[in-house]
C-alpha cells in the first residue's frame, strides 16, 4: 500500500513549494508536478497555531469501500507526545495522514486549535506541521538542498547544525562533496537510514508546532537510533508529537498511547496505565521484553508495528 500513498505526499508537498523551490534554483522532479488530491477551500484562511491542540471528533475514514478508521475521537493538549500503536494494518498511518491532509476525513472533523484542517490553506498547514515518514522523499539536489527544502532562508550553519543533531553530520562530511553532493534518483545513492536521518534534519530545521514521527528511525542501526531518539525527545518536549513506532520501548515514555486495532482506538493511557488494564498493549509489550510465557495470544511480533 505504501507505493500508491508516497507518490500522493510528494505532490502535495511539491506543488504547495514549488515556486519558492524554483526560485530557489532547486530541481524539481516534473513527474511530482501533477495536481494534489486535495486543495484549498476558496475560503481558506490560513492557520495559526497557539496551543497546538489536536482532536479527532466522530472521524471516519476508507480508502474504498473498506472502512479503515472508525469512531474516531481524541482530545490531545497542545505540547503532548502521543504514541500510536496497534497491530500492522490497524490504522495508525492513515490517522496520522489526516493531520497534514495528505487525505481528508469521511466524515467528523480533525482541528488544530479548533480550526478546522479543511478550511485552512495547505501551505500553513503543512508549514506547522513536520512529518516523517519511513520512506522520505529526496529530490535530486544537493544534500544541503534537501535539508533546506521547506526553510529555504536556512544559514549554511543552521543547515550543518540540524544535520548534526539528526545524527547525519557525520556521514554527510565522508559523502565526495559533503553538503553539496548530488542525491535523489540521479545523485549518489543513500541507505534508507541516512534518507531518514536528512529527513529528520530537514524537519528540525523547519522547526514545526506539530510533529508526526511516522516509524521515523526504522531503518537505522540500534547504536544511531538510540543516539536520535535522544534528540528527538529533546525537539519533541515543547510541541505536540505523535509518534508510531515499532518497538514499543520508543514511546513507553510518552505521556500518552494510543492503541488502535482494526481502525478503532481500543486502549488510551500511560504505559503504566495500560500495563495494568493488562489488554492488548501489555500483551504485546510482554512479547516485545521477551516475556513470552504470559502470552495468551498467538499474535508474533511481525504482526505489530
Ligand atoms: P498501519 O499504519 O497501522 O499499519 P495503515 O494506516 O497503513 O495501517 O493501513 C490501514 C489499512 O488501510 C490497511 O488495511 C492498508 O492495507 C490500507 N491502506 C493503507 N494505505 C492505503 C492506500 N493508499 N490505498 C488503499 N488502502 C490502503
Amino acid at each position: 500500500a505504501q507505493q500508491f500513498v508516497w507518490p500522493i505526499i510528494r505532490l502535495g508537498d511539491v506543488v504547495d513549494d514549488y515556486e519558492r523551490a524554483k526560485t530557489a534554483g532547486l530541481r524539481v522532479d516534473e513527474l511530482l508536478m501533477r495536481d494534489p488530491v486535495v486543495r484549498d477551500h476558496p475560503d481558506a484562511t490560513a492557520l495559526t497555531v497557539s496551543e497546538g491542540a489536536v482532536t479527532f471528533e466522530a472521524v471516519t475514514f476508507a480508502y474504498g469501500d473498506e472502512p479503515v478508521l472508525q469512531d474516531i475521537d481524541i482530545a490531545v493538549e497542545g505540547g503532548t507526545t502521543v504514541g500510536v500503536v496497534g497491530p500492522t494494518g490497524a490504522g495508525k498511518s492513515t490517522l496520522l495522514k489526516l493531520l497534514p491532509r495528505l487525505y481528508d476525513a469521511e466524515t467528523g472533523a480533525v482541528r488544530i486549535d479548533g480550526q478546522d484542517v479543511r478550511a485552512v490553506t495547505l501551505r500553513s498547514l503543512r508549514r506547522s506541521i513536520g512529518y516523517v515518514s519511513q520512506e522520505p522523499f529526496l529530490f535530486y539536489g544537493t544534500v544541503a538542498e534537501n535539508i533546506r527544502y521547506g526553510t529555504f532562508d536556512a544559514t549554511d550553519d543552521e543547515v550543518e547544525r540540524a544535520a548534526d543533531r539528526a545524527q547525519a553530520g557525520e556521514f554527510i562530511r565522508k559523502l565526495p562533496d559533503g553538503f553539496d553532493t548530488l542525491v535523489g534518483e540521479r545523485g549518489v545513492k543513500l541507505s534508507g537510514g541516512q534518507r531518514q536521518r536528512l529527513a529528520i534534519a530537514r524537519t528540525m530545521l523547519k522547526d514545526p508546532e506539530i510533529l508526526i514521527l511516522d516509524e521515523a528511525t526504522s531503518a537505522v542501526d540500534t547504536e544511531t537510533e538510540a543516539l536520535i531518539q535522544a534528540s528527538l525527545q529533546e525537539f519533541a518536549a515543547d510541541r505536540t508529537t505523535f509518534v508510531i513506532a515499532h518497538r514499543l520501548s520508543t514511546i513507553r515514555n510518552a505521556a500518552r498511547i494510543l492503541v488502535l486495532d482494526d481502525g478503532r482506538i481500543v486502549e488510551d493511557g500511560s504505559h503504566e496505565e495500560l500495563l495494568r488494564a493488562d489488554e492488548l498493549y501489555a500483551n504485546l509489550w510482554r512479547v516485545q521484553v521477551g516475556d513470552i510465557q504470559s502470552l495468551p495470544l498467538s499474535s508474533s511480533n511481525e504482526r505489530w508495528s
